[in-house]
């Protein structure tokens, strides 16, 4: 699946803050946000207010550059969210969480999303026991998700899993194991990024 292969340092710019996409140097002193808190561009510094199609589209970009995905991709998701019962902007939310990628870096494999979906690429974890290198592959209720045998020998996961401190509570992790069971779906409370999912769906409602 296509994704974006540019700068990630310039779509937090575009978005006028912290997306968090670069893992560590993300809250260093080398974060192009602190440094250059303005647009990217020749006309980056003399934006001006947005309009409510402006404030709509700003908010789609941000959601899809936390979830590295292209518009295509979101789109898909979106549309899939308004086939399902409840909130379309809370099952948006819920599909996007769900995804193997993320889910690996909700449990602390990886300091970035990019990275997480990286060593789902390459083969890293299994899904119930069976290996999943798709990033967008959709966990369900029950699901255990386990770095692969191969790679427990590896001390970086161990590592890594012993460094997480926010896991969700949807996520039942066991850092000696490497493993984490999905134990509900997420609800909105359980996202805590700043996404205002309402302004998407009147974006895409228009
Ligand atoms: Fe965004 Fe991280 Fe780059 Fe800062 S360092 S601009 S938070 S990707």
């Amino acid at each position: 699946m296509a994704r974006y292969t540019g700068p990630s340092c310039r779509l937090c710019r575009r978005e006028g803050q912290k997306l968090y996409l670069k893992g560590e140097r993300c809250y260093s002193d080398k974060c192009a946000v602190s440094k250059r808190g303005y647009a990217p561009g020749q006309h980056g510094q003399g934006r001006k207010k947005l309009s409510n199609y402006g404030l709509q589209l700003r908010e789609k970009q941000k959601a899809k550059r936390y979830y590295g995905l292209l518009e295509t991709q979101f789109r898909k998701y979106f549309d899939r969210a308004e086939t399902l019962a409840g909130i379309t902007g809370e099952n948006l939310l819920r599909l996007l969480e769900t995804r193997l990628d993320n889910v690996v870096y909700r449990m602390g494999f990886g300091t970035s999303r990019k990275e997480a979906r990286q060593l789902v690429r390459h083969g890293h974890f299994t899904v119930n026991g069976k290996k999943v290198d798709i990033p967008s592959y959709e966990v369900s209720v029950g699901d255990v998700i386990k770095v692969k045998e191969k790679s427990v020998s590896s001390p970086k996961f161990k590592e890594m899993a012993e460094a997480a401190t926010t896991v969700p509570k949807w996520i039942e992790t066991n850092s000696e194991n490497l493993e984490g069971k999905v134990v509900s779906l997420p609800v909105r409370e359980d996202v805590d990024l700043p996404i205002l999912e309402h302004l998407i769906v009147e974006l895409y409602s228009r």
